[in-house]
């Protein structure tokens, strides 16, 4: 409660980061090595905290961020108990380093020409401790393995959050939806039944994110004792939906733009020429857009489509929760299949080896 309170009242920007590195999550390679194990544990206990050594994927935003939450919300095997940590360290701990993947906003020359990179980059890191210092008040679970994943599943943590997620996905599903309908606008093949009917696909997808949101709300669950939370299982229903879906509202998108995407010259600087401005103004617009009002929203679409940023941000829409079959375990695990069961198995009770067919029957 204390350090839910000092992040609410410092407004303290925390990132993640709760998955083992990828490809090392077998100790015994290491161990047979005499290597260290690559994932992060506890190294030791002292008086005033534990030290920690390793690594952790992969925080968004980690750069940014006043401090990190680690922990663990893939399951750990009951051993690996020097594992089973969740703590809090700040992000200028001595010790602590963020390998980030190359950044995307240095290499936006402006805002015009990568409109979201310039805004939204928030980068993405590997954290590395290299004996990293957490006082007893930041650690919040040690050696207990299936604690250190249970804390997420046994209070709503791990629902609010998702929730959250499923918000913010929707709000960027209305921002595709928007500009799928004027992209087809200022081609003119909005007019065209069949780009109509695309359009309205996409706004039935739309209206299902949005539906499953408001789902979770309306169908909230009375927990924790004298609480209410979001609905669970319409909240991993619709995560798992956002993880199969993105690439493919990202393809609609795609189609709809056709080949406009390069028709546009390389940067808006072009507009600072006068000679080339007028050329430009003159050959690029078409009845239903000016030159300049085109390559801005065909800039736009390619940072959502086919830039580097949409690059990482289809990879993220797939594994931000976890790979697929993570996402889908959490929607069985929620299930009531006492309840599926019965209709199946009230149905198969119904009825049973039928009488023999009579000698006359059978002629
Ligand atoms: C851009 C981005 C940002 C992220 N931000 C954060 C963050 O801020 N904090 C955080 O903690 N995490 C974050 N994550 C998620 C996380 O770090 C992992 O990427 C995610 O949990 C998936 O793990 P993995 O990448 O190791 O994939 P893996 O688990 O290695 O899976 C990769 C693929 O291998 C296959 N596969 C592997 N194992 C199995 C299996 N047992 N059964 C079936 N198929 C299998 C599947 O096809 C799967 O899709 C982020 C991920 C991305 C891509």
């Amino acid at each position: 409660m204390n350090h839910y309170r000092r992040m609410r009242e410092q407004d303290v920007y925390a990132a993640y980061a709760v998955v083992p590195p990828q490809a090392a999550r077998d100790p015994t390679f290491y161990q047979e090595q005499n290597l260290p194990i690559p994932s992060l544990q506890v190294v030791r206990e002292d008086d005033d905290g534990v030290v920690i050594s390793g690594m952790k994927m992969l925080e968004t935003a980690a750069v940014f961020a006043d401090e990190i939450w680690i922990g663990n919300l893939l399951s750990l095997a009951p051993d690996l108990i020097k594992q089973a940590v969740t703590c809090a360290v700040l992000c200028n701990a001595a010790g602590l380093s963020l390998w980030s993947r190359q950044p995307f906003e240095p290499n936006a020359k402006n805002e015009f020409d990568s409109p979201l990179a310039w805004r939204f980059d928030e980068t993405d890191s590997m954290v590395l401790c290299d004996n990293v210092k957490v006082p007893w008040e930041r650690v919040f679970v040690m050696d207990d393995a299936v604690l250190s994943r249970e804390i997420y599943i046994q209070t709503p943590s791990h629902c609010y959050g998702n929730h959250q997620s499923n918000v913010r996905l929707w709000s960027k599903l209305r921002l595709i939806v928007g500009l799928a309908s004027r992209l087809t606008q200022s081609t003119g093949a909005d007019q065209v039944p069949a780009v109509r009917e695309v359009l309205g696909r996409l706004t039935a997808l739309e209206a299902t994110l949005g539906g499953m949101i408001h789902g979770q709300i309306e169908a909230f669950e009375p927990w924790p004792d004298g609480f209410a939370t979001f609905n669970r299982r319409y909240m991993y229903a619709a995560l798992n939906w956002g993880t199969e879906m993105y690439s493919q509202l990202i393809d609609i998108l795609r189609e709809l733009s056709g080949g406009g995407v390069f028709q546009m010259p390389a940067s808006v600087t072009v507009m600072h020429d006068p000679a080339l401005r007028k050329l430009f103004e003159t050959y690029w617009q078409t009845p239903h857009l000016s030159a300049f009002d085109r390559m801005k929203l065909f800039r736009l679409v390619w940072e959502l489509v086919g830039s580097e940023f949409a690059g990482r941000h289809q990879q993220y829409e797939k594994f931000y929760a976890g790979a697929s079959f993570i996402v889908r375990n959490h929607s069985y695990r929620e299930a009531p299949w006492d309840e599926f069961h019965k209709y199946a198995d009230d149905l198969l009770a119904s009825y049973d080896i039928p009488e023999p067919l009579s000698a006359a029957e059978v002629c």
